[in-house]
């Protein structure tokens, strides 16, 4: 691990204006802003994150979960996975956020990992994780080695040319199906950004994962209210049953009037290189009845575009039925 100044902040304006001074200071400077540590912490002992000055902001108080006169439910960045998953609000309106949550890594780490920090999570390629290796989103323009190499975990909706990574997080997931939106605040101020526009595609620039600009910290994820009859849940397929990342998962939320589903908010986990909201499988579900063919159908649109590499090919398979069983078990057919 490389040496590195570290700052506790004393509040949201010191922590911002820490690293913007830093970044202001000397062209790319690396900032990070340190929370649970369970990624952070991990890739600087691998020599992947190197900052140069880490900010510590567990001292900010950005760790409640509020529920506003109007339903929406205001989740601080510092809020703990495990205390988000357990939290009876969440629990009782969000089950698929709940299920995520606890179907992700292990105990202990859900006890220190955030809110903020999971929306941050970095891909488990190997290669990225392996300063010796070429890595066109830790280097960019060294190449990319999964690109006909170890890509069995890798993504198969969304990639490009420079990059095949797959998004880890399972409460990403499950906050795509549920139309959370993320605030943040910088420089300039506090702005709003949907989730689904949050991520973005590698492209020809993986190394920018997000729209966040520097110095920007996360302050607390927002859900909207869950109209009454709204059923939710999370399906995470895996190599081993705990402690494991998902080869395929499936986040859905689903309400149903008069025998019609009415609305459908459908996200996959392990096969795209963002967590991957499906519009074709929720318009090949609105206004039609709970049905198996139908949840097929709409398994079928939402791999429609996938892409397998030399050793993932399996999994476009494995989401398709990995999404029909969690839409067949969330809102069974009639
Ligand atoms: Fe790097 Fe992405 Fe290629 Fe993995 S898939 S080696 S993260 S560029």
């Amino acid at each position: 691990m490389e040496n590195f100044r570290y700052t506790a902040a004393a509040d949201v304006h010191e922590a911002i204006r820490l690293a913007g001074a830093a970044a202001t200071a000397q062209q790319g400077a690396r900032v990070r802003f340190l929370a649970g540590g369970t990624t952070l912490v991990d890739l600087m002992k691998l020599d992947v994150e190197t900052p140069e000055h880490v900010v510590d902001i567990n001292g900010l108080g950005l760790d409640r979960v509020a529920v506003s006169s109007d339903g929406e439910v205001h989740i601080g960045a510092l809020v703990r996975n495990a205390d988000l998953a357990h939290h009876p609000h969440i629990r009782a309106h969000y089950p698929v956020l709940s299920q995520a949550l606890l179907a992700g890594a292990s105990a202990q780490l859900r006890n220190m990992a955030t809110t903020g920090g999971n929306l941050l999570q970095r891909t488990r390629c190997v290669y990225f994780r392996d300063p010796d290796s070429a890595c066109n989103k830790r280097e960019p323009g060294s190449g990319c080695p999964a690109i006909g190499g170890y890509n069995r975990n890798l993504a198969v909706l969304g990639t490009s040319a420079h990059c095949i990574a797959s998004n880890p997080s399972d409460m990403n997931v499950a906050l795509m199906a549920l139309d959370a939106r993320v605030r943040v605040q910088g420089g300039s101020g506090p702005r709003t950004i949907a989730l689904a526009d949050f991520y973005l595609l590698p492209g020809d620039t993986p190394e920018r994962e997000t729209v966040l600009q520097a110095g920007e910290l996360i302050t607390d994820v927002i859900l909207p209210p869950q109209p009454e009859g709204t059923r939710s849940g999370y399906l995470k397929l895996r190599d081993r049953a705990s402690y494991e990342f998902a080869l395929a998962s499936a986040a859905v939320a689903l309400r149903a009037e008069d025998g019609r589903i009415v609305h459908a908010g459908i996200a996959l986990g392990g096969v795209g290189t963002r967590p991957w909201r499906s519009p074709q499988a929720e318009q090949a579900l609105l206004g039609q009845a709970p049905d198996a063919a139908r949840y097929a159908q709409a398994a079928e649109a939402a791999l429609r575009d996938a892409v397998p590499q030399s050793e993932n090919g399996f999994k476009i398979e494995l989401a398709r039925r990995c999404l029909a069983h969690a839409l067949a078990t969330t809102l069974p057919p009639g």
